[in-house]
């Protein structure tokens, strides 16, 4: 057999720019992942000749549909919905619906193409997919959200199913949207059937789910403290976002004996120099999915904290960063003020929300530093779970599923030790998760020929 020509890391980058011209985003998430793959790939020529990081870079199948629906005001409107079916090779499609004004099909190519390393890193059987649409839940009443999520669902239905595709949310997608759609999808198909998770507890809900990406950021940094035999207790964290991820990381950080300093919205930051505790969260919560108000309000309960309109939260001193908002909210000089005042570690609540730049940063000064397919691959992990539960019409209880995602963290953690540890007592964790979750995808396409 001829030994095929080996396309350089150079080359191939230029490849997927060329390919996929006006999606930064995309090319971004593929750059991180090539560099290191091509690395470990370099003295293997299966992966080479059977092109896997190429084939893995080019989803299976892009859908893109309209989606129109009529406002409180009988307007119709129309939105561009998605689902990226990234890759099945480890199991069905697994991933989230952002609502979001930015979403387009470069920044859902690049969740789905994360999505299928952070799945394969969670050692359960699940692919990478990802889905949603340009619309804005900000502002909308309740009979918007549903007319929208069901107009979405009527067209989604029929490229999905439990074992085919299994969304959940994302962005702008909580319990109130997962509701909707799967009430939708169950009205089409006449099927009661798991074919969404972050259901609510009364139709098939897992426990631990909404807790489970904040909690997993926060226990993977504690995996990481650990490995350097520290530990949480004590240490300041600087949290930005206020959706699930951050008011459940920021929960977990204070259960664990440290003190949040700060919290975020798209509108800015607040910072509290007391502490942002439980009573202080749980009324962040209610703000956030029940008053649907903004962050800045919290200045006006709680004395002492000081909004910061149109900042982000880095330039607070802090031991620990968690970024758990969006994507590219940490880039480079916001990473080097971090180091500058002292930050040791930074686990990632949201996807990619550290730009390469930034990372380059974290990597040069040796800070522990946890990519988001790593670090918050908690949420998923639990999807899964939610999977098994559904598919053996059971349910565990929270202290079960509490016990299960703290080792699926430790074993994420494990993982990345296994492939990044550079032998000098610096793990790159990002270089551990890019090829831990490249291998066991790539070995079962290999597996499978060429498909
Ligand atoms: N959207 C979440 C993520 O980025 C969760 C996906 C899921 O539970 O399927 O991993």
């Amino acid at each position: 057999m001829a030994v095929s020509d080996h396309v350089d890391l150079e080359t191939f980058i230029g490849g997927v720019k060329k390919r996929n011209p006006g999606q930064p985003e995309f090319v971004q998430a593929v750059q991180e992942v090539a560099q290191d793959v091509f690395e470990f790939i370099e003295d293997k020529e299966q992966y080479h000749s059977a092109q896997i990081l190429r084939r893995i870079a080019e989803p299976d199948r892009v859908i893109s549909f309209r989606v129109c629906w009529e406002d409180d005001n009988h307007n119709v409107r129309v939105q561009r919905g998605y689902r990226i079916q990234n890759n099945n090779a480890i199991g069905p499609y697994k991933g989230g619906i952002r609502f979001h004004p930015s979403v387009t099909e470069s920044v859902l190519k690049f969740l789905a193409f994360e999505q299928t390393f952070k799945n394969s890193l969670t050692g359960l059987p699940m692919g990478g997919g990802k889905g949603g649409a340009n619309f804005n839940p900000k502002g909308k009443s309740d009979a918007e959200v549903m007319r929208f999520c069901q107009s979405f669902m009527t067209e989604l239905y029929r490229h999905i199913g439990p074992d085919t595709d299994v969304p959940a949310g994302d962005i702008g997608v909580g319990g109130r949207e997962i509701g909707y759609m799967f009430g939708q999808y169950k009205r089409i198909t006449n099927r009661w059937e798991g074919v969404l998770t972050g259901k609510g507890l009364e139709y098939g809900g897992s426990q631990m789910r909404p807790e489970a990406t904040g909690y997993g950021a926060v226990y993977f940094m504690e995996n990481m403290l650990k490995h350097k035999k520290d530990v949480i207790e004590g240490k300041t964290a600087v949290i930005s976002g206020s959706g699930n991820v951050a008011t459940h990381a920021a929960e977990q950080i204070t259960k664990q004996g440290g003190k949040v300093l700060t919290l975020s919205d798209s509108g800015g930051f607040i910072h509290d120099p007391d502490g942002i505790n439980q009573e202080k969260i749980d009324w962040i919560k209610n703000l956030k999915n029940v008053k649907r108000g903004r962050i800045s309000e919290y200045c006006d309960e709680f004395k002492g904290a000081s909004y910061h309109e149109g900042k982000r939260p880095w330039s607070v001193a802090c031991d620990l960063a968690l970024p758990c908002a969006t994507q590219n909210e940490l880039n480079e000089d916001e990473a080097k003020m971090l180091v500058s005042n002292g930050v040791i570690a930074v686990s990632e609540g949201a996807n990619m929300p550290t730009t390469l730049e930034g990372v380059h940063v974290f990597h040069d000064a040796k800070i522990m530093y946890g990519p988001g397919k790593a670090a918050n691959a908690g949420g998923v992990a639990v999807s899964g779970l939610e999977m098994s539960q559904n598919a053996e019409r059971i349910s565990w209880n929270h202290a079960r599923l509490g016990e299960m995602l703290t080792e699926l963290m430790e074993g994420i953690h494990g993982k990345c030790v296994e492939y990044g540890d550079q032998g000098d007592g610096y793990v790159d964790y990002v270089k551990g998760a890019n090829i831990a979750g490249f291998k066991k995808v790539a070995d079962a396409m290999l597996a499978y020929g060429v498909v």
